[in-house]
């Protein structure tokens, strides 16, 4: 057992679970008898197929994905996902909507205008993006191809803690910083797509749930790369698929399995998240500037009352084992990511150093 592993904030590539990180060194040489790594299989022989086939089937049993849609492991990122999406569900249509609550709002909004029309039918832009949007205000258009949000800015650390409801136009949703967190009715959506590398796994692995119905009718065609047919045809296997970070991730489906699943992550991301905020609540030390109910359980960013402190802060933490605190370039201040992997002790040990720093310094 390696006891120098520290409480890891960062906002992704992110923490894993350290069962998970224990099992891949146990099978690191040697997967199941194999005699080679994961990283050595062929993505085509017997034993990454069952990997690969495994993982899917868990995630769709954690996300009680319906079978007619189709989960696809890509590569490339949410921003590949940014422009596959217009690519591939403007179908010719229109315009397509867009809800802007942040920094990644921002960029899949920017992405899909190099496609087509866009329209941003609700913004938190009046207010530094602090809120989530109530959907009564959104101006949706019932001929767009599809409504794409934000469902947990990274950055500003804005959540949606509901699901819109878009009738007949389908409903796309950026999940990267919060799929797994927490149960969600899939069949609400059209498409959902996630980095990896917050909740999930490694970097390099992008995961798309996408209702069949869409797959097939992009126009143009996209070049092959770009089409999600080709990947569905595939079963992504079109080409040399991530393997590594797909066996990794279907370690953290089993772990999350073991653990509860979906709802136990809730329960459990909901306690950490108040540890924080119920502490934040009561000292003008520390500011979350984010409104309260549309608060991130995935990620906390905090500003200390002055800026001046925050280098202090941070190696303090450093010194405590706690690390990749520092808030993202452009917010300033912290920002304490607390996906599922980070265990309810590692919340406890920020807010405890928090209090302390404070009473120190305020
Ligand atoms: C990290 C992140 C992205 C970008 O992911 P890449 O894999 O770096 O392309 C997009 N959206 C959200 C919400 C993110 O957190």
């Amino acid at each position: 057992m390696i006891m120098a592993r520290i409480f890891n904030f960062s906002a992704g590539p992110a923490a894993l679970p350290e069962a998970v990180l224990q099992q891949a060194a146990d099978e690191m040489l040697d997967w199941h008898g194999s005699g080679t790594s994961v990283m050595e299989m062929s993505h085509r022989g017997k034993e990454f197929m069952g990997i690969a086939a495994q993982a899917e089937a868990d995630l769709r049993e954690l996300m009680a994905i319906p079978a007619n849609y189709k989960v696809l492991f890509l590569q490339g990122g949410a921003s590949a996902q940014f422009e596959m999406i217009p690519i591939n569900l403007l179908r010719g249509k229109g315009a397509a909507d867009y809800v802007h609550t942040g920094e990644w709002a921002k960029k899949a909004i920017k992405a899909a205008k190099a496609f087509g029309n866009v329209n941003v039918v609700a913004s938190a832009e009046d207010k530094a993006f602090t809120y989530a949007p109530a959907q009564a205000s959104w101006k949706l258009d019932k001929n767009a191809a599809y409504v794409h949000y934000t469902a947990n800015e990274t950055i500003g650390g804005v959540e949606f803690h509901w699901t819109p409801d878009t009738g007949d136009v389908p409903l796309v949703c950026d999940m990267s910083s919060n799929i797994l967190s927490k149960p969600v009715d899939v069949s609400k959506f059209g498409l959902i797509y996630a980095g990896a590398q917050k909740n999930i796994g490694p970097a390099g692995l992008t995961i798309v749930i996408i209702r069949d119905d869409l797959v097939g009718h992009a126009q143009p065609t996209p070049p092959a790369m770009l089409d999600y047919k080709t990947h569905v045809d595939a079963e992504s296997m079109y080409n040399t698929p991530p393997t590594y970070a797909i066996y990794i991730a279907g370690l953290v489906f089993q772990w999350l399995k073991k653990n509860g699943g979906v709802a136990a992550m809730e329960r459990q991301n909901i306690a950490k998240a108040n540890l924080l905020y119920d502490y934040l609540a009561t000292t003008d030390f520390y500011r979350n500037p984010v409104r309260k109910e549309d608060r991130s359980r995935m990620n906390v960013p905090f500003t200390l009352k002055d800026a001046a402190l925050d280098e202090e802060f941070l190696k303090g933490a450093k010194s405590r084992g706690m690390a990749q605190l520092k808030g993202h370039r452009s917010v300033g201040g912290m920002r304490a990511s607390i996906y599922n992997a980070m265990p309810v002790a590692g919340v406890e040990a920020l807010v405890a150093y928090m209090k302390e720093f404070a009473a120190q310094k305020g």
